[in-house]
């Protein structure tokens, strides 16, 4: 027999029953007859496990519980040989505390200084004995019966001392929840780590992708804006919902570079999947924004879907390249043009002769004994003296004549709508105004701080049929050599 059926208190005995043995009680209760009149006392065994089948835990109890069964008048019934309590003893005066929790409710369990206990009610009333005495009647009132058990308050140690297994059980279950929920709080607190990872990742390439130091977009076949990147749409001065959707890229490309840009977006919906090409694009407030655009295509396996392009802004390198290419062609010294410019200008000039059939003049001016000038006063006097000859000489000049220092101390100026006489009165006033006029320079190179000199100058036409100013150069500097031969300071004008 185990411990959980195994019946509580010295006075409960084991009977014999077929091939088992079952835990009994001994009760006795008085009992009435139909009048009410009291006719004796029934002595019962009954069944304990039967009787305790609904109160939790009455199985599991061991020896030093003690059973209690009282009517409902708080008397006890059981026949206890040597217990605190007898038969027929009154439970409600002898134990109030007792009673008062028996009698509130109809089953439960509750604690009593150092006790617990367990009850229930169990209600026979309706119920009819038949004993060697003949029909009992159970009196409304005397029954239900109050049964319950009381023990010594479970400590740690009594549980453990107890089957473990539940123990270990719960333990475990305990465990299993503590590891789970450990588990849940890191994997969810990983995940939220992720998360918000993944979300400061998508932040950081939107504002990479928004503020690029280049412009971003995407076209469709169409080449209608799909996406464009704040930096380009603050180049072009629009807003993302007045172009994205609404625009096509090529509204916002020059006339005159739109056939490169479509070339290059037909190269990227094309074998090549992808293109590039340098264009001007149009800005809100009508300025030209110069650009190159690098475009892929992407594709999917239905096909091209849209191109994605980078756009970089050519305005530096273009201002670079313009400050360059005027370098090239500008004297440093004085700020002129130099025989390059003037060969530039001279196509220009020439073409335009041609086109309006005016005269092109072309004056070689040489200084004179300038060798002298260097050799007396030193290198630095002489270029002070070849920027007063730029000076002067601006001056003198219309706004449309293009002067050049050709090299050393040689200039030549280029008269547009200039015929040959008039180039002669140029050239003249032009040497009078140099011999008239010396430049300043310190006392210790002239007594006087003024420094004398003067230029000789050959004058001729550029014909309407040479294509090039180099035939009008040689002639010119031919006219040149024949003034310094005549004494020098003078205008020859050479003929053609
Ligand atoms: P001519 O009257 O026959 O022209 O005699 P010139 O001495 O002027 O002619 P030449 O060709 O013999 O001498 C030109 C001198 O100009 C020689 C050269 O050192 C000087 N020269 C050339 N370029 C510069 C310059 O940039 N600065 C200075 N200070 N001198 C220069
Ligand atoms: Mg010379
Ligand atoms: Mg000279």
């Amino acid at each position: 027999m185990t411990s959980t059926s195994r019946p509580p208190g010295r006075n409960l005995r084991y009977d014999n029953v077929g091939d088992g043995v079952v835990p009994v009680v001994n009760i006795a209760t008085p009992v009435f007859d139909a009048q009410g009149d009291r006719k004796g006392v029934l002595l019962l065994s009954l069944d304990w496990q039967y009787l305790t089948a609904g109160l939790h835990h009455a199985m599991s109890i061991d020896e030093a519980a003690q059973p209690l069964l009282v009517d409902a008048q708080g008397t006890w019934l059981l026949a206890d040989q040597d217990g605190a309590m007898h038969f027929g003893r009154h439970v409600a005066t002898e134990f109030p505390d007792i009673w008062e929790v028996l009698s509130r409710r109809t089953r439960g369990q509750a604690d009593l200084g150092g006790q617990r206990i367990l009850f229930q009610l169990e209600d026979i009333r309706t119920q009819n004995y038949h004993s060697q005495a003949g029909k009992v009647h159970s009196l409304p009132g005397y029954h239900p019966w109050r049964l319950g058990i009381m023990f010594p308050k479970p400590t740690l140690g009594s549980l453990l001392s107890q089957d473990l297994a539940p123990l270990l059980v719960m333990a475990l279950l305990y465990g299993l929840c503590i590891v789970f929920g450990m588990f849940w709080a890191l994997s969810s607190y990983r995940q939220r780590f992720l998360k918000q990872q993944a979300q400061q990742y998508a932040t950081e390439v939107r504002d990479l992708y928004e503020h690029a130091p280049c412009g971003y977009h995407s076209l469709d076949a169409d080449g209608r804006i799909v996406k464009m990147n704040r930096t380009e749409l603050d180049w072009l001065g629009y807003r993302a919902d007045e172009v994205i959707g609404q625009a096509h890229y090529r509204d916002f490309v020059t006339r005159e570079t739109r056939d490169a840009f479509e070339a290059a977006f037909q190269e990227v919906q094309g074998q090549n999947q992808e293109g590039s090409t340098e264009c001007e694009l149009i800005t809100r407030d009508g300025g030209r924004l110069p650009v190159v655009i690098q475009a892929t295509a992407y594709t999917t396996r239905h096909g091209f879907v849209h191109s994605r392009a980078m756009v970089f802004d050519l305005r530096e390198r273009k201002q670079l390249e313009d400050t360059l290419a005027r370098q090239a062609m500008t004297d440093p010294l004085t700020g002129l043009g130099n025989r390059r410019y003037l060969q530039g200008q001279a196509a220009m000039e020439i073409a335009r002769a041609k086109r309006s059939g005016q005269p092109l003049s072309l004056i070689a001016i040489d200084l004179d004994h300038f060798k002298h000038i260097n050799d007396e006063y030193g290198h630095d006097v002489g270029d002070s003296v070849l920027q007063a000859f730029a000076n002067q000489a601006s001056k003198l000049l219309r706004e449309g004549d293009v002067l050049c220092r050709m090299g050393g101390e040689e200039f030549a100026v280029l008269l547009p709508s200039t015929s040959s006489a008039q180039a002669m009165q140029v050239a003249e006033r032009l040497r009078n105004v140099l011999e008239t006029s010396p430049v300043e320079v310190s006392h210790e190179v002239t007594e006087d701080g003024w420094l004398p000199y003067t230029a000789s100058l050959g004058v001729t036409l550029v014909m309407a049929e040479e294509a090039s100013l180099k035939p009008a150069i040689k002639r010119a500097d031919r006219g040149l050599y024949a003034a310094k031969e005549q004494g020098r300071n003078r205008v020859h004008w050479q003929a053609v």
